[in-house]
């Protein structure tokens, strides 16, 4: 195997919190083959879990006792024949383009050279700092739009090394939330996506992006880490908006704050722990179901 085996490594670099255990095997593929190669050889009762950016985890305090696959090499990008496009979707050979990415790409990075390649549409993930895969695994969204909206097939992998291809209408898809529909998701990870590529205006999409990242500079607070929005928006109200009315925007629970800027973010001010933000979370909680009868579920994933 060419990739990285690297043992008792801290999750905290990992993840956009900067906060979490320790993992007790981290491998770092530098290719599809080598995953492969590394999943076939794995013992079946090695707990598994995938990283991207950790732009959407709390990996706890206690860390991840078994090994970790950080797909942060698995970026190539290649905009499909024709033909095999319309294999693939078994569509009209004219009308059909299709974009295979690899799930440790970036999603800014991609997004970016969509528009590059002449495609529109997909301008929302340039906003997101996660990867293709986490944004499968997520439905990533924005600005109106979201991930599976332009997925024509997604490819995943098993431990066993074997890949499969799984069409949009095999999983669940909704808010924040994908689930493969009679299996077992959690044995099953995201290697690719093939995207389709909708006829775009470069100035216009590059203009869009733009605009996405102002709007985000100017009501997110990008300088601390955190990891985006803590919790989903409940039906037809704002978790942001909710946090706030009961007066917690700046509060804290040792270095975790809820940020002033935006009220759904949790910001770590420099040291604060996993457990920290865990606090942070069950106490927003507790206050929006006492103040409001809402209870606020999580968007970003809790692991350990
Ligand atoms: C500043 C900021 C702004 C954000 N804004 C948005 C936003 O507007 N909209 C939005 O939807 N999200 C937003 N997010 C959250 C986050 O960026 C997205 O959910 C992103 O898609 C997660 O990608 P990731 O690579 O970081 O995933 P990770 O955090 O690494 O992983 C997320 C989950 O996916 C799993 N996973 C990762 N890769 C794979 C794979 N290849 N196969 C199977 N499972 C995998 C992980 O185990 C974990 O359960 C924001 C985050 C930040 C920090």
């Amino acid at each position: 195997m060419k990739g990285r085996l690297l043992h008792q490594v801290s999750l905290a670099d990992f993840t956009t919190w900067k906060v979490g255990g320790m993992a007790k095997t981290v491998f770092i593929p530098t290719d599809f083959e080598d995953l492969k190669e590394f999943l076939i050889q794995l013992p079946k009762e090695e707990p598994l879990m995938w990283l991207g950016q950790g732009s959407n985890v709390l990996v706890c305090d206690s860390g991840f006792k078994g090994t970790v696959i950080l797909t942060k090499n698995l970026q190539t990008l290649q905009l499909m024949p024709k033909f095999l496009s319309s294999a693939l979707i078994e569509e009209d050979l004219t009308t059909v383009s299709l974009v295979r990415v690899e799930c440790g790409c970036l999603s800014p990075h991609f997004a970016h050279w969509m528009v590059q390649q002449g495609f529109g549409g997909i301008e929302f993930l340039a906003g997101i700092p996660g990867t293709i895969g986490g944004a499968l695994v997520m439905n990533a969204g924005a600005h109106g739009s979201c991930t599976w909206e332009h997925v024509a097939v997604a490819e995943m992998i098993d431990r066993t090394g074997e890949v499969c291809l799984c069409y949009p209408h095999e999983f669940d898809i909704g808010y924040r939330q994908v689930q493969l529909k009679g299996a077992l998701q959690e044995q099953r990870w995201f290697t690719a996506a093939y995207f389709i590529g909708e006829p775009g205006d470069e100035l216009a999409s590059k203009r869009k992006i733009q605009e996405i990242l102002k709007r985000r500079r100017d009501t997110q607070p990008l300088t601390l880490p955190n990891a985006g929005s803590v919790f989903q928006n409940p039906k037809d109200d704002f978790a942001g908006r909710l946090i706030e009315v009961c007066g917690l925007k700046g509060f804290c629970v040792g270095d975790a704050c809820v940020s002033e800027k935006h009220a759904n973010f949790i910001v770590n001010q420099g040291r604060a722990t996993a457990t920290d933000i865990e606090q942070l979370i069950r106490l927003i909680q507790q206050k929006v179901d006492e103040n409001f009868g809402v209870h606020l579920v999580t968007e970003i994933k809790i692991i350990g």
